[in-house]
């Protein structure tokens, strides 16, 4: 499997890590828990760089938000306290969907999204959070909101970087507040096929006052529906707002046919997603839903 790999480097510094990047250039790739790596059909990398040896495996919280070290695994983040209370626990509840015991045992946040799989559960979730990345590299250091580090299937804008930590900032205060995962799978352990993110903040009247919606395995990247928040945005929730949500969000999909389902039935699983989504959104925070 690993036959083409020269060398496997465990460098115990991020600064060490640095330099065998800058070193290697195109012929060395990072690994961490190598769940997505040994998939790969591409054998070009001749060394490989392991970054689980660099004390990136951490969960913070502070006043402005969240860090989370790139390489905390899925069984990490499921345990930990402060991912389980965080935004109802969306991220707690993705990684813990994220392939058997054994693979959440090795599998990490990091790779989970330099990997930039459409289907990436952890990615949708952490969209609907504003994410940002830190990431490091030899000559410089960059944030980047994850809703600009995706550029296409398997591509994303990292350039001989490597990611440190996903930062989550703190959410605006005030209202009430609901969350929600959803993940729709042919197994309980097989990646999605259309999973989906949704946060809501609603004023004391339960008129919508901010709105996520993510969803992941129905277009070449994970996606913001910006369309179907922008409808919620100012109105009280109803069936027919609900209903039309899941329309609109609908057409903000693009999803292809492959072995696990057809394009038609992933986008109309979409709009069944976001309603899902939405109304345990409403039902945790307690926002009434009008006939
Ligand atoms: C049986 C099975 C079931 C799975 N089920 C799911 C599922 O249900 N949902 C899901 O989302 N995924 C699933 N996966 C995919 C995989 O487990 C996850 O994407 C995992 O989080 C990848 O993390 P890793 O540490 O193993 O990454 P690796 O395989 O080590 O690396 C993946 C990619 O990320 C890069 N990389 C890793 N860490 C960093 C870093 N810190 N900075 C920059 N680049 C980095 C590597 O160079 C590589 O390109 C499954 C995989 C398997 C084998």
């Amino acid at each position: 499997m690993f036959d083409h790999i020269e060398c496997f480097y465990r460098p115990g510094t991020l600064r060490e890590a640095l330099l065998l990047l800058r070193k290697l250039g195109k012929r060395g790739a990072i690994v961490a828990g190598a769940t997505d790596i040994v998939t790969r059909a591409d054998r070009s990398p001749r060394f490989f760089i392991d970054v689980t040896h660099l004390g990136l495996d951490f969960v913070r919280k502070n006043r402005r938000g969240c860090a989370i070290g790139a390489a905390t695994t899925m069984m990490a983040l499921e345990k930990s306290p402060i991912t389980c209370r965080l935004a109802g626990g969306i991220l707690a509840k993705a990684a813990a969907t994220c392939g058997s015991i054994q693979n959440r045992n090795m599998a990490t946040l990091g790779g989970n999204l330099a990997n930039a799989s459409p289907a990436a559960d952890t990615a949708a979730v952490l969209l609907a959070l504003d994410a940002q990345l830190v990431v490091d590299g030899s000559r410089r250091k960059r944030k980047i909101p994850l809703a600009e580090f995706y550029i296409g299937p398997h591509q994303t804008v990292l350039n001989g970087e490597l990611i440190k930590e996903i930062v989550i900032p703190a959410l605006p205060g005030g209202g009430r507040w609901g969350w929600s995962f959803q993940k729709l799978g042919r197994t309980e352990t097989d990646i999605a096929l259309v999973n989906a993110a949704a946060g809501l903040q609603a004023d004391s009247r339960g008129r919508i006052k901010w709105a996520r919606i993510a969803l992941g395995a129905v277009g070449p990247m994970p996606l913001r529906a910006r369309a179907a928040e922008k409808l919620l945005i100012g109105n009280a929730l109803s069936e027919e707002l609900l209903a039309r949500a899941g329309e609109v969000a609908m057409g903000e999909v693009s999803p292809i046919n492959d072995g696990r389902a057809s394009a038609n039935y992933r986008r109309e699983m979409s709009a069944v997603l976001v309603r899902r989504a939405l109304r345990e959104c409403a039902c945790h925070a307690g926002i009434p839903i009008l006939d």
